[in-house]
């Protein structure tokens, strides 16, 4: 089973796409790797959802991503006196580490680390930045602030500090338990939420190792200044515009989105452009036309992947939204604008010999009208160079490890199959032909183009290109 693009589909799973059958469903519709989100439910429901995913895996034949998705430190209100309370724009507010009977109108904000770090004219953004507020003071145990804009404050609703280097961990506790937890299930990738640092990353690398990817989700501004470091020390990178949009201004976000593809493109890390892609879908059965060209532009701006949130964790229509973002990427990457533009936005490459070589075999694949460019990819690397560019072929990206066939499944272009490992330089051009027969790719008489790292055992080596002809019947 092929796709007929080369972007992926990330999609997370909640209680509207939970089931078997819905998973099985989704992955039909286009959706190439399942998010599995922390944030919400509990452990064993994510548990059955991975079961699920795997079941699906064995029945199609095909490897399937599972991301998991930690909480990270978000920083939430405490219980609000009554759970609610209406706040109005030039009002003064009072936040409290722990709410006492000699303050009874203040505003729990259980959270040591913001005491120790805000400052007079900092803002407060609070429920994804309806209610804005300012810090006018600050007494020990408390903030004093001015309402900006007013709104409604409930329970246990999401603050934003966009100016403001917190001393917290990118793991609090939970985020173990459940990192523990989902390294023990198997998953592919884990994304960590609210990074603002490269420190943060090795934290997270010191705990994972190899044994998933490390997509780190780039949501705070201050991540936006180590963002070459960031990209450097992940694996995968995740443009968060849900909480980044809160912290940073509206219009800054879409150049932004632009700026992380290129350097992701750039680092050859995968990159994936998330949250409201096509949000309106959550409750109607067709997108906003802002909608379907905000899913263009990141096909266009050459992201890996796009994700869908919302739409296919709670909305009505899962399995439409999915359909309805696989036709949006199927017409842009067809669209007669779609190569100069791709190849516009290419930053080039380091000059190593690895990258030139997988640079010159996507040429060589494209120039030669072969079937598809194969790519024989231990750790996942010679895959990602070869992918970096683009080519119009299909890339057949063979590895003898699952856990990297299914890591894959976020990378543009790659169809992944996990192959037995080759010694010789025969056996790897009969496996490549084979592969690329077996899989629908070539016919006899074709060409496949072979970019390879030899010695095989030696991973992130690029440098050897091989054209072959799949015999003649
Ligand atoms: P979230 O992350 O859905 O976990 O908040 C994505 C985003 O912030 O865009
Ligand atoms: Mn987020």
């Amino acid at each position: 089973m092929r796709r007929n693009r080369h972007a992926k589909i990330v999609a997370t799973v909640g209680p509207a796409s939970s089931s078997p059958e819905m998973l099985h469903r989704l992955f039909l519709a286009g959706v190439d790797t399942f998010r599995l989100n922390f944030s919400h439910g509990a452990q064993d429901d994510h548990a059955r959802v991975h079961a699920a995913i795997r079941a699906l895996e064995r029945e199609t034949g095909r490897p399937i991503g599972i991301l998991q998705d930690l909480q990270g430190p978000k920083i939430r209100l405490g219980p609000l006196a009554g759970g609610r309370r209406e706040v109005a724009a030039g009002e003064s507010l009072r936040f409290v580490l722990t709410p006492t009977d000699a303050v009874p109108d203040a505003i729990p904000l259980p959270h040591p680390e913001i005491f120790a770090a805000v400052a007079p004219g900092q803002d407060l953004l609070i429920d994804d930045g309806r209610v804005r507020v300012r810090v006018t003071g600050l007494t020990g145990d408390s903030i004093e602030a001015e309402v900006i804009i007013g709104g409604t404050l409930s329970d246990r609703k999401g603050v934003n500090l966009p100016g403001t280097l917190l001393a917290v961990s990118p793991l609090t506790p939970k985020d173990r338990a459940d990192l523990a937890f989902g390294l023990e299930l198997g998953v592919d990738w884990v994304a960590l939420s609210f990074v603002q640092t490269p420190a943060d990353v090795l934290k997270a690398r010191a705990l994972i190792g190899d044994r998933a990817g490390l997509m780190t989700k780039i949501e705070k501004p201050q991540a936006l200044e180590r963002i070459e470091d960031i990209i450097r020390l992940s694996d995968a990178v995740m443009v968060a515009r849900g909480d980044l949009g809160v912290e940073i201004p509206h219009e800054d976000v879409p150049g932004r989105q632009k700026e992380l593809i290129r350097s992701c493109r750039l680092a050859v890390k995968p990159v994936i452009v998330a949250t409201q892609m096509l949000d309106s879908m959550v409750s109607a059965p067709t997108p906003t036309r802002a909608e379907a060209s905000d899913v263009a532009t990141a096909i266009y701006d050459g992201a890996d992947a796009v994700m869908l949130s919302a739409e296919s964790a709670t909305g009505r229509f899962p399995v439409e939204t999915v359909a309805m973002m696989a036709r949006i990427i199927h017409r842009t990457e067809t669209h007669k604008l779609y190569r100069s533009l791709i190849t516009a936005s290419d930053p080039g490459e380091e000059e190593t010999p690895p990258h030139a070589v997988a640079a010159a075999s996507a040429h060589l694949a494209d120039a030669v009208g072969a079937a598809a460019l194969v790519a024989y990819t231990l750790s996942g690397t010679t895959a990602a160079r070869v992918a970096r560019r683009r080519p119009e072929v299909p890339i057949l990206a063979l590895t003898p490890d699952r856990g990297i066939a299914r890591r894959l499944c976020l990378l543009w272009g790659a169809h992944s199959v996990q192959a037995a490992e080759v010694e010789t330089y025969e056996a790897m051009v009969e496996g490549a032909i084979a592969h690329a027969v077996e899989e629908g790719f070539a016919r006899p008489g074709d060409r496949v183009v072979i970019a390879a790292g030899i010695p095989f055992a030696v991973a992130g080596t690029t440098n050897n290109i091989r054209i072959a002809q799949v015999p003649s019947a």
